[in-house]
């Protein structure tokens, strides 16, 4: 029996307005099942594939992907932006992964939820019917879904760090807890994110054993209590990150705003010692700014990273205060959807987005844009790799970000960079 789902993103819009972004933008693998029934829709006889070969095996993902052109595009992508098998197939015809972007399933017990990405501009722009529209949809690829990844199926209980479960209907008692505190209108989102911080740092502390159902709300109610009390309101009354914590800030940094394919592709594509020797200027954090998103500008210095940005439009507020709560309610934040982690250091690198996304803002302010599309890029970028870059999964990724939390520099970092 397929797990349902629920929870689709109720303050959330989207529909696709055809940009073609997605087909430009990712490598699209496929499954044997859907390799095989492409190879037999007859496309090599297509004079649109100009003799192409549909698909190809991809040797960084290690699997057989839909083949592109020079630019990056893929080969089934028309003139007109829309897709050549949807087209004389239907829509059922294409691969899983494209009928489903840009929502993503997130297995939580016995059912999935439903996450947005928000590096596709329908979903940052909140354009489009509400997700909920989508429920019919996305329940068919579920099964899909379902069947190519069965160890994510029926997760007995939610891990919040090593060695420590709990059931996840206490999963879900944390995750309304900070749902509540990251969208209470009475103060800014910085405060918010660090009073979250401030409550996960006391939770990370705690054993639940005997702690669970209305003992745990009860326990939550009062600790987060305390800490929305106990978080300075101003942010420059915090002190301002350690060089060990903006050292390897700015290190995921250099993941965070990567991207080496189709026509946002910066620098990284170009050889690994572009790679390298932009990573090397990420960990130094002098000169001007790598460009390894194509969206960066050009001859920006990290130094204006560091100027504070003022306050927001309210629709750039209102844009990140969606995001958190979309990937909260979600629970994407741990678990399978975020390499593994537990909650405490999934929620961690959650609220790391936050000061990732207005670093990004600052970067493209400096080069000219507005506060409110410096914003939208910033999460843009932020979001394509948060939860997929496979150079935020290994140990050394998990390194950072245990030292970044167990240092106290989130909240630091936060405040920093939310000025
Ligand atoms: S198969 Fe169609 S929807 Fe998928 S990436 Fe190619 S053009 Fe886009």
């Amino acid at each position: 029996m397929p797990m349902p789902v629920r929870s689709l993103p109720t303050i959330q819009n989207w529909d696709c307005h055809t940009c073609g972004d997605c087909c430009r933008t990712y490598v699209v693998r496929v499954t044997t099942e859907e390799r095989d029934r492409i190879l037999k829709q007859g496309w090599m006889a297509d004079p649109a594939l100009n003799g192409a070969e549909p698909i190809t095996f991809d040797k960084r993902l290690g699997e057989y992907a839909l083949s592109h052109t020079a630019d990056g595009t893929c080969v089934f992508l028309g003139p007109d932006n829309l897709c050549r098998i949807h087209a004389k197939f239907g829509e059922a015809a294409k691969p899983f992964a494209c009928r489903l972007y840009p929502f993503a399933l997130v297995p939580h017990g016995d059912h999935w939820t439903v996450t947005l990405r928000y590096a596709c501009p329908s979903v940052t722009d909140n354009l489009g019917r509400p997700c909920t529209a989508h429920a019919a949809d996305v329940s068919a690829v579920a099964k899909l879904v379902e069947a190519d990844q069965p160890q994510s199926a029926n997760l007995p209980a939610a891990t919040l760090q090593p060695g420590q479960t709990v059931p996840w209907a206490d999963a879900d008692r944390f995750t309304k807890t900070f749902v509540k505190l990251v969208t209470d209108p009475a103060h800014p989102l910085e405060r918010r994110l660090r009073q979250a911080a401030a409550l996960a740092a006391v939770c990370r502390q705690a054993r639940f054993d005997s702690v669970s159902g209305g003992r745990l709300n009860e326990f939550l109610q009062v600790v987060a209590a305390a800490a929305a009390d106990e978080v300075p309101a101003d942010p420059y009354s915090v002190p301002k990150p350690g060089w060990v914590g903006r050292t390897l800030f700015r290190q995921q940094l250099g993941v965070y705003v990567r991207h080496d394919h189709g026509p946002h592709a910066g620098a990284g594509q170009r050889s690994r010692w572009a790679r390298f020797a932009a990573g090397w200027k990420f960990a130094l954090g002098s000169g001007s700014v790598p460009r390894l998103h194509a969206e960066l500008p050009a001859g920006v210095r990290f130094a204006a990273a560091e100027q504070p940005l003022g306050n927001l439009p309210p629709a750039a507020d209102d844009l990140l205060a969606r995001y958190f709560r979309v990937k909260l309610e979600s629970g994407q934040f741990y678990g399978p959807t975020n390499h593994h982690r537990g909650y405490w250091d999934g929620l961690a690198s959650l609220l790391l987005v936050f000061p990732t996304v207005m670093w990004i803002a600052r970067v493209m302010v400096a080069g000219g844009r507005d506060h409110l599309d410096a914003v939208r890029w910033g999460l843009r970028m932020a979001d394509d790799n948060f939860g997929y870059s496979k150079f935020l999964a290994g140990p050394r990724a998990a390194w950072i970000l245990r030292t970044l939390d167990t240092r106290g520099e989130v909240p630091r970092l936060i405040a920093w960079y939310g000025r």
